[in-house]
């Protein structure tokens, strides 16, 4: 089976490095300019004429980035198959989109407005009661095209500052903290949930995830793992899905945001769990059996950004896995990820803080159970 991956960056990557087990090959289509999966082919798509190559190579289409052009996915989904659907992608790169619904299957989100003028911006502020977070509505990731305003009057400096013609506007949440439920569905309709993550941002940047969380109820899974299941049968999904969200202080969960792929708050399960996030979302593509998400041990995922540190100091620590993206250092940028694993919470957290040293631009770990 020859798996044409949309996007190749490093998630196109570690998709590659689960499937050639399975005697997959991968062929990625790259619409960004640079791409760094360093793995497969790789073509650059410029025009009607790689894209035709592309599809005279591959058997079904994925995806690895959600930022396309959806009809350019459209136009795919015409010849070959595409897992998961075009429909998936309109919705996850429109943040309006998903709130409309979440709000349709009863998935509490924080309370948001819409707006398209600054005199809107700060109207919706004065509504909703500042600090409110306002977000572009398309092509946002990692904290870009945001800005939090703590008082109506700084709305007309966010509206020049994030420059984009429609926003949405949410209330801050108060959150005791971030997590994430990853979801895999199946061809035939079979759904598998991932034990949810800790997720920890620092300037819209995921740093650090664990899962299993040592105080997670089982009620709080439950609910999660019902939302994630409303949003994947609601869109006929195959593969993976994540959704983001915040836990409040009285165990309340508000959605986020959802990714139509897998996801890095699910790097922890290559090394936690006993079948990683990218071998499932390829099992799923292929209708083949979804393989257990059960974790093995406490699992926690330490981005590696901007620099690399010492790969040979941080291999050095027990049950340390080290996974480089074979990219150059740039301030912000993901380079790499570490997944340490231990038997016990406790024994867990003495490992992150000895890689967290041992990696120079490495934020705090710090989480809600310690
Ligand atoms: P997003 O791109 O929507 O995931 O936002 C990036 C990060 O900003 C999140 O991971 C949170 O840390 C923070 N954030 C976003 N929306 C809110 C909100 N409504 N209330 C509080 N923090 C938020």
């Amino acid at each position: 089976m020859n798996i044409g991956v949309l996007g190749a960056g490093q998630l196109g990557r570690m998709l590659a490095l689960a499937g050639y087990p399975l005697a997959n090959r991968f062929t990625f289509l790259d619409t960004t300019g640079h791409p760094s999966a360093g793995i497969g082919e790789v073509m650059v798509y410029t025009d009607q004429h790689h894209l035709d190559d592309f599809l005279a190579k591959v058997d079904l289409v994925t995806y690895e980035f959600e930022h396309l052009p959806v009809a350019l996915v459209q136009a795919i989904e015409e010849v070959r198959p595409v897992y998961p659907s075009s429909e998936a992608i309109r919705v996850c790169q429109n943040r309006a989109e998903e709130k409309a619904l979440f709000d349709r299957l009863g998935i509490p989100t924080p309370a948001y407005r819409l707006v398209e003028h600054a005199d809107e911006l700060e109207a919706a502020a004065r509504e909703l009661g500042c600090p409110v977070v306002a977000k572009s509505v398309t092509e946002g990731y990692d904290g870009k095209g945001q800005a939090v305003i703590r008082a109506p009057a700084e709305a007309h400096d966010a509206w020049r500052s994030i420059n984009h013609p429609k926003l949405i506007v949410e209330a801050f949440v108060d959150f005791v903290r971030e997590v994430s439920i990853i979801a895999v569905r199946g061809r035939d309709g079979e759904v598998v949930f991932y034990p949810m993550a800790e997720n920890l941002h620092v300037d819209g940047i995921l740093r650090y995830s664990l899962a299993p969380m040592p105080d997670l109820d089982d009620s709080v899974q439950q609910t999660a793992d019902g939302y994630i299941r409303a949003l994947l049968d609601e869109l006929d999904y195959v593969g993976v899905l994540t959704l983001e969200l915040f836990q409040t202080r009285d165990g309340e969960l508000l959605a986020n945001e959802m990714a139509p792929r897998v996801h890095n708050s699910g790097h922890w399960s290559m090394n936690g769990a006993v079948t990683s996030q990218f071998e499932n979302h390829l099992r799923a593509i292929q209708g083949l059996p979804l393989g257990d998400t059960a974790a093995r041990m406490p699992t926690c995922m330490v981005n590696v950004i901007g620099q690399e540190g010492d790969p040979a100091a941080i291999l050095a620590i027990g049950d340390a896995h080290l996974h480089r993206y074979d990219k150059s250092e740039r301030p912000g940028r993901k380079l790499g990820h570490v997944n340490l694993v231990a038997p016990t919470h406790g024994a867990l957290m003495e490992k992150v803080r000895t890689c967290a040293a041992l990696l120079p631009d490495a934020a705090e770990p710090r989480f809600s159970f310690e």
